[in-house]
């Protein structure tokens, strides 16, 4: 019986996240997945109601967890609160308490929605990327750094089992999608890169079966303007990480739409792109589909039923072209659009 751990959060957070769990069960009563769910504070309403953003109530059941599922958090009602309990104090000891080491950001460019896209539609049509970044390693925490009158300084470094773990992360996920991987370095240039570049190769000769290319950073921030959809997988280091999932995020044209996971040591997270929105929260008008392709990533990654997944996929994709959120256009508001799902989702499977 997989356990859920759901961390509803703020704003509307808890909107999308029920959106998502009511998408979950229906794929439980057709394909008997058998998920039980429980619900914790933690973000601005676990500040309100225990003075801290992660209590130890939400810790255990963390921990006790196959999957958490987060919506959103935080809001201008916890913007003075002190920095050691503000909100995003709790997503960061989230992330340290479960080692989550891979960041995974899927880029899709959805079936008639190549209009959102800021690319031109024929680069945009079929694009469906999916960048996986080292999240605990490289220059974001590499010692020695500082800075004095003079000058500042970082380091880039990587050890072998850091550039291991998440490399076969990368070939897993490639396995469960196209079969591609492609790792990006600056081998030319940085020693570390060198490192990460051989690594990976010898960590391929395991997944023989998944097809591997390198490219320098400088060309694959081109190559991801210019022909995104030539990309599966995309793995790479922190700071590189940072800036192409960014760059690949803009693809698809809308915050609504980004769903995201963090795999590791412990239990894996699940969480939309897009923050709190205040300003739309409580109306009931919140696009869901960044939390509902969340729920399909857990399907894939923590469950391991891509089969479901897809199907998930496929109903939200059927919602967004018959009738999206406001926020795309459409009229629906998100329980209609979670209906939508839900009986596109029941329609594929019969
Ligand atoms: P944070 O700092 O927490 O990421 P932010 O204010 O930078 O928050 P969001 O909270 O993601 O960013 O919201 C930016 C805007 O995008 C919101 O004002 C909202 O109008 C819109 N938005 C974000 N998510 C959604 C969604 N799921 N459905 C509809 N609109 C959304």
């Amino acid at each position: 019986m997989p356990k859920i751990a759901l961390l509803p959060g703020d704003g509307i957070g808890p909107e999308v996240t029920y959106a998502a769990v009511d998408v979950l069960k229906a794929a439980d009563d057709i394909y008997g997945l058998k998920l039980e769910f429980e619900a914790f504070p933690f973000g601005g309403n676990a500040i309100d109601a225990h003075g801290e953003p992660f209590p130890d109530v939400t810790k255990k059941g963390c921990l006790g967890a196959d999957a958490i599922l987060l919506g959103a958090i935080g809001g201008p009602k916890w913007d003075n609160v002190p920095r050691n309990i503000r909100a995003e104090t709790g997503l960061l000891a989230l992330r340290k308490a479960h080692e989550l080491f891979a960041n995974l950001r899927p880029a899709k460019v959805l079936p008639g929605l190549e209009h959102l896209s800021p690319l031109k539609p024929e680069i945009a049509k079929g694009v469906d990327v999916l960048v996986i970044r080292e999240l605990t390693g490289g220059i974001y925490f590499g010692q020695p750094r500082g800075m004095s009158e003079a000058e500042g300084w970082n380091t880039e470094r990587y050890s072998t089992h850091e550039v291991v773990r998440i490399a076969r992360v990368a070939f897993e996920a490639a396995r469960k999608r196209r079969n591609k991987v492609c790792s990006v370095d600056k081998a030319n240039v940085l020693e570390v890169g060198e490192f990460w570049r051989k690594t990976v190769n010898e960590v391929h000769q395991d997944y023989a079966d998944v097809g591997l290319e390198h490219q320098y950073v400088d060309a694959m921030a081109m190559h991801l303007v210019t022909k995104p959809g030539r990309f599966d997988v995309v793995v790479t280091g922190n700071i590189f990480g940072d800036i192409l999932s960014d760059l690949a995020s803009v693809l698809p044209g809308s915050l609504g739409l980004l769903p995201s996971a963090s795999l590791g040591e412990k239990t894996p997270l699940f969480e939309p792109v897009h923050g709190s929105a205040p300003d739309i929260a409580g109306k009931g008008i919140a696009n869901p589909t960044a939390a509902i392709l969340s729920a399909a990533m857990l399907l894939t990654h923590a469950l391991n039923r891509p089969d479901v997944a897809k199907v998930l996929e496929d109903a939200v994709t059927h919602a967004l072209s018959t009738n999206p959120t406001g926020d795309l256009g459409g009229k629906a508001n998100t329980a209609e659009f979670t209906r939508q799902v839900i009986s596109a989702l029941q329609k594929v499977s019969t």
